[in-house]
């Protein structure tokens, strides 16, 4: 119960990761706001956090425009009496070469994944630091800094980017009382990780030998450690990247 009086921010809380971290966060006694674009995703995560006895709600926001992010936090604090932890987890996957893109898919993929982390943690920041700090993490990608994968050009920018900004933001908050840090997933078990066409059995084939550890990861294995970086365990950890790839950039 590490988060007990605390209220937890998950973005793209709808699906995935970002459900699966609401309810992990809801299960140690955190207040969750699950936020993104779509009400239905939200309101159903909602009902998956009550049903096992947490608290959460929904926050209608899309975290490219600067008047949502800025009603997110608003309506938060509003709601739940603070913003403690926040988890920018918002992402979309654009797959694309250098030369194959179009302008707009490339934008799309700077404006969700970048800027959309820049935008939360920019409101989130200005909460936080008038109120004692807290403790934000980015989802990054090991596609980002670490690994190598041609043919996703502006999915691999936006994420290295990521990682870039989450270490700046770490050293200029740190005097705050805000912990910043990052995850960078490998392939986890969310249709995002399924190539065009691919079931979850040929994933699970392809990634066999394609990944050292020869899986994709659990939800459990990456909201456990974006718990880990939210928590006063981690205390010292200050601007890290923290990479959960099966060994792929080993
Ligand atoms: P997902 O598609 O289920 O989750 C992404 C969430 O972000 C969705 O709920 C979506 O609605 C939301 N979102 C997208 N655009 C948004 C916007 N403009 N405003 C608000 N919300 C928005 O996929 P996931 O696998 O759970 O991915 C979560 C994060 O993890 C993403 O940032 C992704 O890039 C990253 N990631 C995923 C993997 C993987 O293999 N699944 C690996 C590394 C990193």
């Amino acid at each position: 119960m590490r988060f007990v009086n605390q209220v937890v921010l998950v973005t793209g809380g709808g699906s995935g990761i970002g459900r699966a971290a609401a309810l992990a966060f809801a299960a140690e006694g955190a207040a969750v706001a699950v936020a993104g674009r779509s009400p239905e995703p939200l309101a159903h995560t909602v009902k998956l956090v009550e049903s096992a006895g947490g608290t959460a709600s929904p926050v209608v926001a899309d975290v490219t425009r600067e008047d949502d992010v800025a009603a997110m936090v608003d309506s938060v604090v509003t709601r739940h009496g603070g913003l403690h932890v926040a988890f920018n987890n918002a992402g979309t996957f654009v797959p694309g070469g250098v030369a194959d893109l179009a302008a707009d898919e490339w934008s799309r993929a700077l404006s969700v994944n970048l800027t959309g982390t820049w935008l939360s943690m920019k409101h989130e920041i200005a909460h936080m630091r008038a109120h004692g700090g807290g403790t934000i993490v980015n989802t990054a990608s090991n596609l980002g800094a670490h690994a190598r994968l041609p043919g996703i050009a502006a999915y691999v920018t936006s994420k290295a980017a990521v990682s870039a900004l989450t270490r700046n933001a770490a050293l200029e908050h740190i005097a705050d009382g805000i912990r910043i840090n990052a995850v960078s997933p490998g392939p986890v078990d969310t249709p995002m990780s399924l190539r065009p066409g691919e079931t979850p059995a040929d994933r699970a084939a392809r990634l066999r030998t394609a990944l050292p550890i020869g899986r994709v990861a659990t939800l459990d294995e990456v909201t456990s450690a974006v718990l880990w970086l939210a928590s006063p365990e981690s205390g010292f950890t200050v601007g890290h990247d923290l990479v959960l790839d099966g060994g792929a950039t080993a």
